[in-house]
């Protein structure tokens, strides 16, 4: 079956709707403030949502003739599934021990195996660049990168081909020079108790 393929603004409304997309003034897990909070396990919570995200990252590949996904877990792992399913190819996920994004749970690929890398979010691309580096060292041929939302502006560069089906270009700061700091708005951490709390 031909499905229309999702448009950005598709993308952004439906982050939009399910509260995945919050504008204010935020604090990333990485201390940086920004004025855009992601969170897409609440838009990926309706299977049917990440279903046709799946799908549309998955017609962009479809010409690579991909024989496996592979997703670093906690965060890619839906997505990377979906899109999995959409292709027709297997797919597998890397995890964090000790630091290092290794395979675990007896995953392996084939020398030469064509695997494509998919996130839900690309920030600095440092967990997408880990995955490709584990897959090649491991033998095999990583074809592309993709994400539902790269919020890098499409400035990350992880040394392969990447796509994603929304770019937003959000700048962040280091919370001295944070202007909506400086503006004395106080910032949020979404998905802390104490955020919780404020919202009952
Ligand atoms: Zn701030």
């Amino acid at each position: 079956m031909r499905v229309k393929s999702l448009q950005p603004e598709e993308v952004i409304q439906r982050f939009r709707k399910t509260g995945a997309l919050l504008e204010g003034h935020f604090v990333l897990s990485s201390g940086r403030h920004s004025p855009v909070y992601l969170q897409c396990a609440l838009v990926l919570q309706d299977p049917r949502e990440a279903e046709e995200f799946g799908r549309s990252i998955a017609e962009r590949l479809q010409t690579e003739n991909v024989q496996t996904v592979a997703s670093p877990a906690i965060g890619g792992l839906i997505i990377g599934h979906e899109v999995a399913r959409a292709l027709g190819a297997r797919f597998i996920w890397t995890e964090r021990q000790d630091g290092a994004m290794i395979l675990r749970r007896g995953f392996s690929v084939s020398p030469g195996e064509r695997v494509v890398v998919v996130e839900d979010v690309v920030t600095t691309g440092g967990s997408t660049r880990e995955t490709i580096a584990t897959l090649t060292a491991a033998g095999a041929q990583v074809l592309a990168a993709a994400s539902i939302i790269d919020r890098s502006a499409g400035r990350v560069d992880v040394g392969v081909p990447r796509m994603s089906l929304a770019t937003l270009d959000v700048p962040t700061a280091n919370p001295a020079d944070c202007e909506l700091c400086l503006r004395g708005e106080p910032a949020i951490k979404p998905g802390s108790r104490k955020a919780e709390a404020r919202r009952q």
